[in-house]
């Protein structure tokens, strides 16, 4: 079996694949010793800790020992806090924390020691090229010329997927206008979790503060008129940080990324021969508010090897098993994006009703409890929606 992309999503795949006893090469088109830049993907759900743990035996348990928790939430209006929770600790001996916190190169590294261990073929410095589905399997050529052959092929490569393009899916969807900045700072002062919603000290633009294992992310809302170039240069975020977060040396900046609210879905996840697979954000591109992108990634790719295990050796019960695997995930992938959509209208409402509505429901808070446990999760999109 080939696996496209050493991606958080397809090193899942990979080890998913491995636990129904499947041979599995891992072609990835960067070199084994790259530097992935920002923390990225830092909350792993629940979820995907037992997840990992079902197909890996100690690998959601090394991420939740790697990771972090934080048990203190809060939300600030304005400098106001109008929302506060202090949870207990969570305790071992309970099993798997209901999540963790760590760097997505971190995640990353534990995955392909896992993988490693499990037996999976990974060629690094090997990016496809091309892709030709048949009725019987699949053919896959790399930028050396090598082609590789094997009765499917799960594309993993990401945001500009080669997989998704010899397909022929196409991803449709939007684009928010605005744009977040995302700072990560080496040490964590605190393990809290705080959103300012329209921070005086960063003219009105809201804030999220999110510590991970060795660190935190700092991530900015852009406002009417800013543009990336200007407001995350590095000398502009080393003027308006401390501000924010207190006098922040330069070395303590480790990295600044920029992102954009996306909300797209490929319009089909498998081929028309169900040889071809998509997973992760080959097949759907989520923002990072709610944390979808990488853990719905982990049950495409859980889902993905069960549909190519279930009917192997069985062309028809097989191909019914992928397309059964490519209507599910696409509808989970529904699921996501109208809950980001929901998130998206909370962060930057789309009318002068919608911002008083949470204009209000500040000013009610200190009274009515329930105003402050909407600002605290509206943000995530409607409470529990991510879908596995
Ligand atoms: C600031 C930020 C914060 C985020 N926070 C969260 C969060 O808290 N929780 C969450 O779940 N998600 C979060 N996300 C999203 C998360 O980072 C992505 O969903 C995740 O990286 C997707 O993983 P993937 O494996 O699908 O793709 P990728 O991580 O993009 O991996 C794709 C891999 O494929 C390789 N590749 C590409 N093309 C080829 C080719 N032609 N041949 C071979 N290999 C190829 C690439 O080199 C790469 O290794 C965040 C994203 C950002 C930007």
């Amino acid at each position: 079996m080939i696996v496209v992309g050493a991606g958080p999503v397809g090193l899942c795949a990979a080890l998913a694949l491995r636990a129904h006893r499947v041979p599995v090469v891992l072609l990835e088109a960067d070199p084994a010793d790259r530097q992935r830049t920002g923390s990225r993907a830092l909350y792993v759900h629940g979820k995907s800790l037992a997840l990992l743990e079902s197909i890996s035996r100690g690998l959601g348990a090394e991420l939740a020992a790697r990771g972090v928790l934080w048990n203190v939430r809060r939300t600030l209006y304005r400098g106001r806090q109008v929302y506060a929770r202090e949870f207990p600790p969570h305790d071992p001996a309970r099993g798997l924390p209901p999540f963790t916190s760590l760097r997505q190169s971190e995640t990353e590294r534990i995955l392909l020691h896992a993988c490693e261990s499990a037996g999976v073929e990974v060629r690094w410095n090997h990016p496809v090229t091309e892709i030709v589905a048949h009725s019987a399997g699949v053919t896959v050529a790399t930028a050396d010329g090598t082609t590789w052959s094997g009765s499917h092929v799960v594309g993993a490569d990401g945001a500009r997927s080669t997989v998704r393009k010899c397909t022929g899916s196409t991803l449709d969807g939007s684009a928010a206008e605005g744009f977040h900045v995302v700072v990560d700072i080496a040490d964590a002062p605190d393990l809290e979790r705080v959103m300012h919603y329209e921070h005086p000290a960063a003219g009105g633009r809201s804030v999220l503060l999110v510590p991970y294992a060795g660190g935190f992310q700092v991530d900015v809302q852009s406002r009417a008129g800013d543009a990336p170039e200007g407001f995350a240069a590095p000398e502009e975020v080393c003027r308006w940080l401390p501000a924010l977060i207190g006098p922040t040396p330069s070395e303590r900046i480790t990295a600044i990324s920029v992102y954009r609210f996306l909300q797209l879905i490929a319009d089909d996840f498998t081929d028309p021969h169900h040889r071809v697979l998509l997973v992760g954000e080959a097949a759907h591109l989520f923002p990072p508010f709610g944390a979808r992108g990488m853990n719905s990634g982990f049950a495409d790719a859980q889902a993905a090897a069960e549909a190519i295990a279930v009917g192997r050796g069985a062309p028809v019960a097989n191909a019914e098993a992928v397309t059964r695997f490519a209507t599910a995930r696409r509808a989970a992938a529904q699921v996501n994006s109208a809950a980001a959509g929901a998130a998206l209208r909370h962060l930057r409402p789309p009318s002068t009703a919608a911002r008083l509505r949470r204009g209000a429901a500040a000013r009610l808070a200190p009274v009515v409890p329930r105003f402050g446990e909407w600002l605290e999760h509206a943000p995530y999109g409607p409470r529990a929606v991510v879908r596995h």
